[in-house]
């Protein structure tokens, strides 16, 4: 049987099989003990299932990975959704730029998701699409009080593995419980395995519906930059692209050279201030790390 690693947990991997419906509790047995390959949340997997009753199995093989994430650990990602608060808290604009750098290094397309958007006004949404606007990401605002903009994230979520990912205090788990099917959330495994209100402490897979599946990872307060070059960072800011030759130098990095199109570009208003603010920022970052 074919199943789908949704959570691991000291040194038990629950798969998720469609066939039975059945979350089987499963050892990675032997097999990858001399191999590097380790199974990844998210893993397609091949079970032999030991026990139906109790729903136990083993992993008998990884199939393919479309892809391996390095943070959050996974396999078979599709894209993420970010979310951040559109107020209180405030969002904290150079986090969220970290995140989209280490999503697009990892070739992850990303969504940005504004919540809480009952605390904002026109002009506020509008300002937060501005800096957004040339950063090559959707951006969908939502409330989960009032239970807007939630048909537009299940549309993006449709037949996708998604990374659910945010700081704490956005409204993530609001939004988790909004997207998860009741059923699923008070029956089976998962809650025997203890989870009562959701929390996140690990990286999980929830099955949505379909095809759709649905990553929540813990929440963070700092995002690691990529082991880049800075010269390559530049080419994590998707606005600066249009641009790239029309500096005087060839091999510009956007900070002190002169006639530098990007930084005219930012005078001009053309690239938002707050994007290349965070774009210095994370480059003198790379850059203090290579003297160590
Ligand atoms: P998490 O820490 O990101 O998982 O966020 P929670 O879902 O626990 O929500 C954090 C706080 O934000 C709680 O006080 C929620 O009541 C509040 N909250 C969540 N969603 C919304 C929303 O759409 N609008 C408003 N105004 N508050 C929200
Ligand atoms: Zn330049």
């Amino acid at each position: 049987m074919q199943g789908k690693i949704i959570k691991g947990i000291a040194g038990f991997y629950y798969v998720y099989a469609e066939e039975t419906d059945t979350i089987y509790e499963c050892k990675a047995k032997g097999i990858f003990r001399n191999r590097k390959v380790k199974p990844l949340v998210g893993d397609l997997v091949a079970i032999e299932v030991l026990d139906e009753e109790q729903a136990k199995g083993n992993i008998t093989e990884i199939l393919p990975r479309k892809n391996e994430l390095i943070r959050p650990a996974s396999a078979n990602v599709d894209q993420a959704m970010v979310i951040f608060a559109a107020a209180n808290p405030e969002p904290n604009f150079h986090l969220l730029d970290r995140f989209l750098v280490m999503m697009d290094y990892q070739n992850v397309p990303t969504v940005i998701c504004f919540n809480k958007e009952d605390l904002i006004g026109a002009d506020e949404k509008e300002r937060l699409r501005e800096i957004y606007a040339g950063a090559d990401c959707q951006i969908v605002f939502t409330s989960t009080y009032e239970k807007t903009g939630i048909d537009k994230v299940c549309e993006i979520l449709e037949g996708k593995t998604t990374v659910l990912a945010g700081p704490s205090g956005v409204g993530k788990s609001s939004m988790t419980n909004l997207l998860l099917p009741d059923a699923r959330m008070e029956t089976g495994d998962i809650s025997k395995i203890g989870r009562g209100r959701h929390t996140t402490r690990h990286s999980e897979i929830f099955h949505i519906s379909g095809r759709s599946y649905l990553m929540d990872t813990p929440g963070f307060t700092s995002m690691n930059l990529p082991e880049l070059e800075k010269e390559d960072l530049r080419f994590y800011f998707p606005e600066f692209e249009p641009l790239e030759g029309s500096c005087r130098f060839n091999g510009c990095v956007h900070m002190n050279e002169p006639d530098c199109a990007v930084k005219a570009a930012v005078s001009d208003g053309k690239i938002h201030k707050m994007r290349y603010e965070s774009y210095t920022t994370m480059y003198q970052e790379l850059k203090e790390q290579k003297k160590y």
